[in-house]
């Protein structure tokens, strides 16, 4: 079983990315918990190369050809094999990231995100659970935790505004694969939704 979460910075996706994997772990199940971009050794050097430094080093095009060849190493190494070994792989931010922020956020490119997907990765998650929360509050979280370590940190409200909205939208295209799960609630809550939302989908 492979699963993704995806929303904007401050959304909350990662905190309950690590709460999916624990409370699983805690019913008996193995459990992989990664996240992109990064989760294998070459794809979290690529990370470091995009993320940190000069925000103008790379072109959109270059910077899409980084994070498709991330996820593609992160697949081959660290993905695929905890699949083949039964185990339930969780993964903070996946293909759907990028139909956002290198699709959208930097002109046009969600055509060349999707020629490179089905050429070079060509797997989804079964299962994508879509964190959504108001920009507001979400900035207000992500800002309160910034490091300035990483340029992407450094984002403005209107990226986050129209992120919301791509992946909302997102959602409406793949209705079967995205749920959508109200993360303004406190986390025990949104966690509870979480793990109602995968349960249908655990192995026996
Ligand atoms: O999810 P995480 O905080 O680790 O993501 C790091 C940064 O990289 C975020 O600010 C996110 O907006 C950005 N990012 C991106 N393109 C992706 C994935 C993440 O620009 N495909």
């Amino acid at each position: 079983l492979f699963v993704s979460l995806e929303g904007i910075d401050g959304s909350g996706k990662s905190t309950q990315a690590r709460q999916l994997a624990d409370t699983l772990r805690g019913l008996g199940h193995e459990v992989l918990l990664t996240r992109e971009p990064g989760g294998s050794p070459g794809a979290e050097e690529i990370r470091a190369l995009v993320l940190q430094g000069d925000p103008d080093r790379w072109s959109a095009e270059t910077e899409l050809l980084l994070f498709t060849a991330a996820r593609r190493d992160h697949l081959e190494r660290t993905i695929r094999p905890a699949l083949a070994a039964g185990k339930i792989v969780i993964c903070d931010r996946f293909a759907d990231s990028t139909r956002m922020y290198q699709g959208l956020s930097r002109g046009d490119l969600r055509g060349a995100v999707d020629t490179l997907h089905a050429l070079m990765i060509g797997q989804e998650p079964d299962l994508t659970l879509l964190i959504d929360m108001d920009p507001d509050a979400a900035l207000a979280r992500a800002k309160a935790r910034a490091t300035h370590e990483e340029r992407f940190e450094d984002f403005g409200k209107d990226l986050q505004v129209q992120m919301r909205a791509g992946f909302l939208a997102l959602a409406q295209e793949f209705p079967e694969r995205i749920r959508v799960i109200d993360g303004t609630r406190d986390e025990a809550e949104v966690a509870a939704d979480v793990l109602a939302a995968v349960a249908p989908a655990l192995p026996q």
